[in-house]
């Protein structure tokens, strides 16, 4: 028997007993003629004690860091205890020991503050790995995995395997692509989700599936993305829209109960697309916290909802006399509370982070409005004071807040004021990581325009059904933009998706759909998004085929189950949630992975090489 206990179960309750434990060293520490050394394993660290007469044999066999140790001996009550870990009241007297096996020297050290950097904590993962606070984030996946489960299967869902060597599935994203040995020339694609294959079941009669699944997209991996990564992907038949929003809010308050306890009995809040750009400027806005945007212009045609309201705004469709805001085609405003005592030292600093090239405005309007209510500003040559006070109106600015303002082209100033207020509500401590806020963003556009091909794609994906009030706008309406640069008066622009998105503070954690269920439809949808009959019947066919033998309406969601670990974990990094992940540059530094593969294996696919 290689032990009888693990390094993080002994207590001073078992004193004198005499026990066999193994793990690795995690340090020796030697004191005249005694040596203490601390034993890692999965469970905890026991202290090691060995007297004078195991030094002869500890001369012969020196420990290292990393060995893994084999010590028998009887449970003490400890001299100098230490009250940060359970075992701290208690060491091995050890009567003998046995090196199972050496190690080399570790290149970094295996403690929570480690000393390596994160390339060479990849390349030696396998160590990395050992670490604790590794350790508690793959024990944190794990039980959001089981949560999750747990719910799916009391709720009637069952887990049914999808395969990966399949034809492309549109997710927007690249395919990777698997050659076939077998048939030569023809290539597989790897799956971006099981979206036609889950519809697939729900045709089947297999009314509540689930599984937590490896989708795979070769995108360019902006911060925290992998090629490889994980859903919980979920789809239900004989369902409408709230019936999905109730079945996964409940999903995910649940996870939070079974994983952190916490009881999340707050309603979900509910907001659709366009206010959440307008409000947030963003898709999936961080709501622990409030400044939100204000308007000060008539906005475009993708706001229909918003249009009536400005007409009483302060810049209006009218001329302030201020250049920049009369020629931009929007005008925003956010309050930040408690800072209108920026230094100018302080307001410089953020100009130049709004002129930085991810974010790519040329400037930042900043009104002060003063704690003794008197207003201050970049701008005070082209607004009176009750103009400047009205700008400051529609972002609710209040005395002793800093008014940021940005000005510009629609898109990129709205995503650009919205990375402003998410630094600094960081900046202001209001992003905190243990505080949880979940939002549902509903009615999403179905479709965005592509300018690299003057056409339509879909938001979400192809199969994403329409309002049904908006059916009929979609059938009746010719998809061809005649006028790209007018394509947000096309009807299309306005068509909305019976899409959903779940945010967890500021991250999109899930995103499904109600389906397009009949094939008449769905082949409409295939048309707008320029696929002609044959594309459609070598793309998709097997899906047309199937909508002809009785789809039941449905829908459904995919969560991003490492995403959701890591906030649960409090973490910003999906990386530090996988086991084995992949770098920046979608490599596996571990395995030196992607290589070069033998030309016997090209042979075989009759492949020839011919690098550009
Ligand atoms: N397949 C979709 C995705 O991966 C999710 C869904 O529509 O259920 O985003």
């Amino acid at each position: 028997m290689y032990r009888t206990h693990t390094c993080g179960q002994l207590r001073l309750t078992d004193a004198g007993t005499a026990v066999t434990l193994a793990g690795w060293v995690q340090t020796v520490r030697k004191f005249g003629s005694i040596t203490f050394v601390d034993l890692r394993d999965r469970y905890g660290i026991t202290q090691l004690l060995f007297n004078e007469n195991l030094n002869e044999q500890l001369d012969k066999q020196p420990l290292g860091r990393e060995f893994v140790l084999q010590a028998n001996g009887i449970v003490h009550e400890r001299s100098n205890k230490n009250v940060n870990i359970p075992t701290g009241e208690i060491e091995i007297l050890v009567s003998e020991f046995k090196i199972l096996n050496k190690s080399a020297v570790p290149p970094f050290t295996i403690q929570d503050d480690t000393d390596g950097g994160d390339d060479l904590r990849m390349k030696y993962r396998y160590l990395d790995l050992r670490r604790n606070a590794v350790k508690r984030n793959l024990e944190l996946r794990y039980a959001v995995n089981r949560a999750a489960r747990n719910y799916l299967h009391e709720k009637g869902f069952i887990d049914i395997e999808t395969p990966f060597l399949i034809k492309s599935t549109p997710e927007g994203a690249r395919d990777f692509v698997v050659p076939s040995r077998m048939n030569p020339g023809q290539f597989y694609a790897l799956p971006q989700s099981p979206q036609t294959f889950k519809q697939l079941l729900m045709i089947s009669g297999y009314d509540r599936y689930y599984q937590v699944v490896k989708c795979f997209r070769d995108e360019d991996l902006r911060a925290d993305r992998q090629p490889e990564f994980t859903q919980i992907d979920c789809e239900m038949a004989f369902v409408e829209q709230e019936d999905i929003l109730n079945m996964f809010e409940g999903m995910i308050k649940s996870i939070f109960k079974q994983v952190k306890e916490i009881d999340y009995s707050e309603i979900v809040e509910r907001m659709t697309w366009e206010d959440a750009m307008w409000t947030y400027g963003n898709d999936k806005p961080d709501i622990r916290f409030g400044m939100k945007i204000g308007n000060l212009k008539i906005p475009s045609t993708i706001f229909l909802n918003k249009q009536e309201v400005l007409k009483a705004s302060p810049l209006g469709k009218g001329a302030s006399g201020f250049p920049v805001f009369d020629n931009a085609e929007t005008v925003l405003a956010i309050a930040v509370p408690g800072c209108a005592d920026y230094t100018r030292k302080q307001t410089d600093e953020l100009t130049e982070w709004v002129k930085r090239p991810q974010i790519g405005m040329q400037g930042l309007v900043f009104i002060k409005y003063n704690a003794d209510g008197s207003v201050k500003s970049s701008v005070d040559k082209f607004f009176n004071e009750q103009q400047l006070k009205q700008i400051t109106a529609t972002c609710e600015g209040k005395p002793g807040d800093l008014i940021l303002v940005l000005a510009g082209r629609e898109e990129k100033t709205r995503k650009a004021i919205s990375e402003l207020r998410l630094l600094m509500g960081q900046r202001l401590g209001l992003r905190k990581d243990t505080e949880f806020k979940l939002l549902w963003v509903l009615d999403f556009p179905l479709f965005e325009y592509s300018e690299d091909d003057n056409r339509w794609v879909a938001r979400h994906h192809p199969f994403t059904s329409p309002k049904p009030e908006q059916i009929d706008v979609m059938i009746n309406n010719n998809p061809v933009i005649k006028d790209a640069a007018d394509y947000l008066n096309h009807p299309y622009s306005n068509i909305k998706a019976n899409a959903y998105d779940m945010v967890l503070n500021g991250n999109e954690i899930g995103g499904g759909s109600i389906r397009i269920f009949q094939r008449e439809l769905q082949e409409k949808m295939f048309a707008a998004l320029g696929m002609d009959e044959e594309e459609q019947q070598q793309k998709f066919g097997f899906l047309l085929g199937a909508f002809e033998y009785g789809a039941p309406p449905h829908g459904g969601i995919a969560f991003g189950f490492d995403r959701l670990c890591a906030i649960l974990g409090g973490s910003e990094s999906i990386r530090d949630f996988i086991a084995f992940p992949k770098n920046n540059s979608g490599r596996d530094v571990m395995l030196d992975a992607p290589g070069p593969i033998d030309q016997k294996q090209f042979d075989e696919l009759q492949i020839k090489l011919d690098l550009k």
